[in-house]
């Protein structure tokens, strides 16, 4: 079972942890601060490093497919395993400007289920843009929307999450926005993610402390991916640190996922 420290504080870069497994999926730890894929969140890139000096790329991060509740760490190509066996003490640090990305993309993301009040039956969620797929027919305005986005950012809202019993949802179905994720069940807990007036949902993904810390997110697509579909693609109106190439300069580029 590895603890997730990134569940409690996004903004944790770097852990000591001690080595529980290896396998072919990759270097499960006892404790991290790396993301797993999920809820459309992008896995964590970074490094392990032993007390020995020994470093291993890690190239993405998922939930172990054989071992429930363990996190593994997927080493990039090439890496050399040798020096982090079972037992070993490593220093697990991830690419911050890679889960700053994350954070300020999911948080928007929120802001949209914010401004756009249909259900969401499909998320993605990188470093370089974000989409958000929404169950309606109706035409999304690009420039309503970028104002809305704009407005929630200056707004500064406050982003918390907190803790509550199943029996707490169970009485509360509309916090359930998501058509396609569902919030885990048999833990006896669920993260709630909470917007201070714009937005309250299960989540268990990272985000940033406050809205203003979103930055410059804008709409740069709108597509009608089917009958029942509408998906919105967000980017970065400056150059992301972490995939300069994707950049959308000054919200008006066109191009993009
Ligand atoms: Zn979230």
């Amino acid at each position: 079972m590895t603890e997730e420290l990134f569940r409690e504080d996004a903004t944790l870069p770097t852990c000591t942890a001690t080595v529980l497994a290896v396998d072919e999926i990759g270097v499960v730890l006892d404790r991290t601060v790396f993301y797993p894929l999920g809820g459309g969140q992008a896995g964590d890139a970074g490094t392990l490093t032993t007390e020995t000096g020994a470093v291993l790329a890690i190239a993405d991060t998922r939930k172990h497919p054989g071992r429930p509740g363990d996190i593994a760490h997927v080493p990039a190509a090439g890496g050399d395993l040798a020096a982090f066996a079972a037992g070993t003490r490593v220093t697990a640090r991830i690419d911050e400007a890679r889960r700053l990305a994350h954070r300020r993309f999911h948080t928007a993301t929120h802001l949209l289920c914010a401004l756009v009040p249909y259900p969401v039956d499909g998320c993605s969620i990188t470093a370089g843009y974000a989409r958000l797929d929404f169950h309606m027919n109706e035409a999304l305005d690009k420039a309503a929307l970028n104002a809305g986005i704009a407005r929630l950012v200056a707004e500064a809202h406050a982003v918390r999450h907190r803790w509550i019993g199943e029996a707490e949802l169970d009485a509360n179905p509309q916090l359930v926005r998501s058509m396609s994720v569902q919030p885990p069940r048999g833990l006896g807990r669920i993260r709630v993610l909470e917007i201070e007036g714009v937005d309250l949902q299960p989540c268990g993904g990272t985000h940033v402390a406050n809205t203003a810390d979103i930055g410059a997110v804008v709409v740069t697509k709108i597509e009608k991916k089917s009958a029942m579909t509408r998906r919105v693609v967000l980017g970065f109106a400056e150059p992301s640190p972490a995939h300069p190439d994707q950049a959308f300069p000054h919200g008006t580029g066109s191009a993009g996922p």
